[in-house]
């Protein structure tokens, strides 16, 4: 475990009741203390005590009466959303993202750079640079920043704050938690990115009260985070959901694993730029060349996306090839999973549109019968800000206790 732990900072928050009181504060946005009781099992005395605590702390407050019917209307609490803070750090292979979130984990501040090169120090400095900006603004806005999460691309070791293997800027178990809790005094929680936000997505996103999730990252890689039960299911080595990896083409292209058509190798942007590039050179794809200026070579991602919102052939063509791969990797997966609701988010997300018809064309003619009679095929909640809320998440979740949902059948 890390070494600090935000309850320490709120010494109300070490009791279970104050963070279970908490999340269900923050879960109904708002609610009465009667209601609280109701749904916690806790004894009314219990509750006005607790409530009493967190509205002398500040972490709530009354907002006027409820509706109850007959008698007297209740007092009805909800969270101060500027009470907390927490910072949400995104290390992708381009790219380091921040955000500044509120108790209701909506974001306050914001601020993104392109990594300058991929050694360690220069990306360590430009996460640096991202959280001292944040926690600047933080404090010409006097706000108190309980935390720092951090998502990280490759495999973390979420326990020890380690990222294990990223391969994209070729690091092995960089302490990369520690450092960061050592420089700023502040806890530091750290997960995979796609881990990540398939958390923010359960708690704040389009996850919201569904015991069993599939949450899939599509950008210059591939990968998914587990929820299951309610919770993130990360495997023995920290390595569960690699479905960049899952063989969906036989022979195919080689993969940087080593094996033979994997679905990064066909429905990665880095693997959709490259066939869009030699069909181009084919001259199989003319209609986009109007978009790379007549250089096959000038295609990048920004040029696509022009080409399909223009609705394109060829660039719509080459996200269908995208889309049908993808829907076959989810199908293995859904069948081995069973979940509920399946998420797509990461770098396509402006273009899912153009994906997901296809992909639950796809789903529906490979996925055994039992298993689609609720599942659901959607875009993250949180959009482009998935992963940076769900490093945030990771802070927020020591906060509040979840009330657990009571079933299985949350659709
Ligand atoms: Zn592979």
């Amino acid at each position: 475990m890390m070494a600090m732990d935000i309850r320490e900072k709120l010494p109300i928050l070490k009791e279970i009741s104050p963070r279970l009181v908490l999340g269900h504060i923050m879960r109904a946005g708002s609610i009465s203390r009667a209601d609280i009781a109701r749904q916690t099992g806790l004894h009314r005395s219990t509750i006005t005590r607790i409530v009493a605590s967190l509205l002398e702390e500040g972490f709530v407050e009354e907002s006027g009466e409820g509706d109850s019917g007959l008698g007297r209307r209740p007092v009805m609490l909800s969270l101060v959303a500027g009470a907390v803070h927490v910072v949400g750090i995104a290390i992708e292979s381009t790219f380091v993202a921040g955000v500044l979130v509120d108790f209701n984990a909506q974001i306050t501040e914001r601020m993104e750079v392109p990594l300058r090169d991929a050694s360690r120090d220069a990306v360590m400095a430009d996460v640096y640079g991202v959280i001292d900006s944040l926690l600047e603004r933080a404090q010409e806005r006097e706000i108190t920043v309980l935390g720092i999460g951090v998502a990280m691309h490759g495999i973390v070791n979420s326990h020890q704050g380690l990222s294990v293997f990223a391969p994209a800027i070729e690091w092995r178990n960089e302490p990369v938690a520690v450092n960061i809790e050592s420089r700023y005094d502040l806890p530091v929680r750290m997960e995979n990115n796609a881990n990540a936000m398939a958390l923010g997505e359960s708690w704040f996103g389009n996850g919201q009260a569904v015991e069993n999730i599939l949450v899939v990252k599509v950008g210059s890689s591939i990968g998914s985070g587990v929820i299951l039960g309610g919770r993130l299911f990360p495997g023995t080595d920290y390595s569960a959901g690699e479905i960049g990896h899952l063989t969906v083409l036989p022979g195919g292209p080689r993969c940087k694993c080593g094996n033979l058509g994997c679905l990064e190798t066909v429905a990665s942007i880095d693997a959709i730029l490259k066939r869009g590039r030699e069909l181009l050179k084919k001259g199989e794809a003319q209609s986009l060349m109007a978009f790379t200026g007549g250089d096959p070579n000038q295609l990048n991602f920004e040029k696509l996306c022009q080409a399909t919102f223009a609705r394109d052939p060829a660039a719509l063509r080459l996200w269908e090839e995208v889309a049908a791969h993808l829907g076959l990797a989810l199908s293995y997966t859904i069948n081995i999973l069973n979940p509920a609701k399946v998420l797509i988010g990461g770098d396509v997300f402006p273009v899912l549109d153009y994906i997901l018809p296809k992909v639950r064309e796809t789903v529906g003619i490979q996925v055994l019968q039992p298993l689609k009679s609720h599942l659901r095929l959607e875009p993250v909640g949180l959009g482009q800000d998935s992963v940076t809320i769900g490093a945030a998440t990771l802070l927020l979740q020591d906060i509040f206790e979840l009330p657990k949902s009571n079933g299985w059948d949350h659709v």
